[in-house]
């Protein structure tokens, strides 16, 4: 397999705190299984972590019940652990992540922090169809922010009330409001959407640096606005990196429903846990053969340029 080398380094980054432990985490789907480019982006963060002497999290994101799947979440903890990625705190087992730290377990609690939300009148019901927004694409045209609306499961959504303002990462500007208008907090089908229970999570473990793929700028302009509105100091400070996408050997965005790139797949075609490192390696434009997860911590200097 050949890598492909990544498009232009554009990097981002929010405001910086000084003298602090990092706290990361790495944030796996359980709706595929994992494939190589996840492999790169954790490679990433577990180096940002070890290098600088940080806290590295793994939460599972399962949140979304009708894609989560108890195979894929073997299949995360099987190729993490094949590949020797360490974690300090987070599920160690398929089972405790069933028993102890699946999202469902935390969705009360969501569910009261999107209530003082709604009762400060900073979030607001949308029964919107699919339908009726059709013709606004992606921006959503704010027709429910002033009607009042109950929120009730199965028939309508929560959206924030979404300050005028824009979000600076590093040296983009992104105009939330403008671009995509009052986003999903809570889903019609009574679960909380990814950037509001993302920001929970990461605001109630303390994480304050992420490093993610540019395809995810919106979701940090949106958490930071969110975390703005909602009062959570550290993630509004936080650290946010976004590397630039890695493509597959088509040149595509890896893709977790293509076999042919997941680790398990490559596995069984013979890849060893070397071979899968190289590759990764490559990626990341380093040129050596690495055994060991370890071994990237030698170019930490050199993954800079992914961080900066
Ligand atoms: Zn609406």
């Amino acid at each position: 397999m050949q890598a492909a080398a990544p498009s232009g380094a554009r990097l981002c980054y929010n405001t910086p705190m000084q003298n602090h432990r990092p706290i990361l985490r790495i944030a796996p789907t359980p709706s595929g299984y994992l494939h190589l480019g996840n492999i790169i982006n954790f490679i990433l963060t577990r180096t940002y972590a070890r290098a600088h002497g940080g806290v590295l999290l793994l939460r599972i994101d399962d949140m979304d019940e009708a894609r989560s799947k108890k195979e894929f979440i073997e299949d995360i903890f099987a190729q993490l652990d094949w590949l020797g990625f360490d974690f300090d705190a987070g599920p160690s087992s398929v089972q405790e992540q069933l028993q102890k730290h699946s999202f469902k377990y935390k969705k009360q609690s969501y569910r009261q922090q999107l209530q003082t939300l709604l009762d400060q009148n900073a979030a607001y019901a949308c029964g919107c169809s699919r339908k009726q927004l059709r013709p606004y694409g992606n921006l959503y045209p704010g027709f429910c922010r002033d009607e009042g609306h109950q929120l009730r499961a199965g028939k309508s959504a929560a959206r924030i009330r979404l300050p005028e303002e824009k979000i600076v990462l590093g040296d983009r500007e992104l105009h939330p409001a403008k671009e995509y208008g009052d986003f999903i907090l809570w889903r019609k089908d009574d679960l909380p959407a990814y950037h509001f229970a993302s920001l929970l999570f990461d605001a109630e473990a303390g994480v304050d640096t992420l490093i993610r793929g540019e395809d995810l700028l919106f979701s940090s302009a949106a958490q930071l606005q969110l975390a703005k509105v909602m009062g959570k100091q550290r993630f509004v400070q936080s650290r946010i990196y976004h590397h630039p996408l890695l493509l597959d050997p088509r040149g595509q965005k890896f893709s977790k429903s293509d076999r042919s790139v997941s680790i398990a797949q490559m596995r069984q075609s013979g890849y060893t846990k070397k071979d899968i490192l190289t590759l990764a390696a490559r990626f990341l434009g380093i040129e050596k053969q690495i055994e060991t997860l370890e071994g990237f911590l030698g170019y930490a200097q050199k993954l800079q340029r992914f961080y900066t």
